[in-house]
């Protein structure tokens, strides 16, 4: 299948209630235009160099999320443009984006990530990491950054009952964060759900997916 007939199968599987990310780490300014030929205008990236040079020769009415790591010296060559930041795991990085994001007059909206995996290799805070840097007095004064949202990712495994659990842990979190509001924290997005589990991300409440390899084929880490 073609990147546009692959998008456009996925995107027809979607609700209206759930936005695709295309996740385009790795793959040529080529294959981002197909897409966004066939449409496609949020694209996701894991490493700040590569997204920025994308930015800048791809159409401006793109929204780029940054969905890796984020290295706190790097933060700065995105806050001119970046829309959403989905691996927000300190408040030190909430920081540095809120420093940043002040020079460009912006306010960057940040996803939170948990984690929700059984594997420690995985980025995230735990509930009461997450607790302490919305309840912090620090957080409160960063008036340069909007938390909007969660971001998880479950195991890679097949059981598909502990992917399913592990995604009913995090829109739990999410459904309790709901209630809290603050000048720079109002969740609504819940971005959970990758090629090999999007669907059982959205049964559990996804509101975002992020897919790349069913979209623009497999990629070739070199
Ligand atoms: C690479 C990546 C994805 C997309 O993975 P696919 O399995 O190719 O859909 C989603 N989320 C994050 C955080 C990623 O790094």
């Amino acid at each position: 299948m073609s990147i546009k007939e692959s998008l456009l199968t996925i995107k027809s599987e979607l609700p209206d209630t759930v936005t695709l990310v295309a996740v385009s780490k790795t793959k040529p300014v080529s294959d981002l235009e197909e897409a966004y030929a066939a449409g496609q205008r949020i694209f996701g990236e894991n490493k700040i160099q590569e997204m920025t040079q994308k930015w800048e020769v791809m159409p401006k009415d793109i929204q780029w999320h940054m969905i890796g790591h984020v290295q706190t010296n790097k933060v700065k060559y995105m806050a001119e443009y970046v829309s959403l930041v989905h691996g927000i795991d300190s408040l030190k990085l909430l920081k540095e984006i809120n420093k940043q994001a002040k020079k460009h007059n912006r306010v960057i909206n940040c996803l939170l990530q948990m984690h929700i995996a059984e594997e420690s290799t995985k980025f995230g805070l735990d509930k009461e990491e997450l607790d302490n840097l919305i309840t912090s007095d620090v957080f409160k004064t960063l008036e340069n950054v909007n938390v909007v949202g969660l971001m998880g990712m479950a195991t890679f495994t097949d059981d598909k009952n502990q992917v399913k659990k592990e995604f009913a842990t995090l829109k739990e979190i999410f459904s309790s964060l709901q209630s809290i509001k603050s000048t720079n924290l109002d969740v609504k997005i819940l971005s959970m759900g990758m090629s090999g589990d999007y669907k059982l991300a959205m049964d559990q409440g996804s509101t975002m997916v992020r897919i790349g390899s069913s979209i623009f084929g497999s990629r070739n880490y070199s």
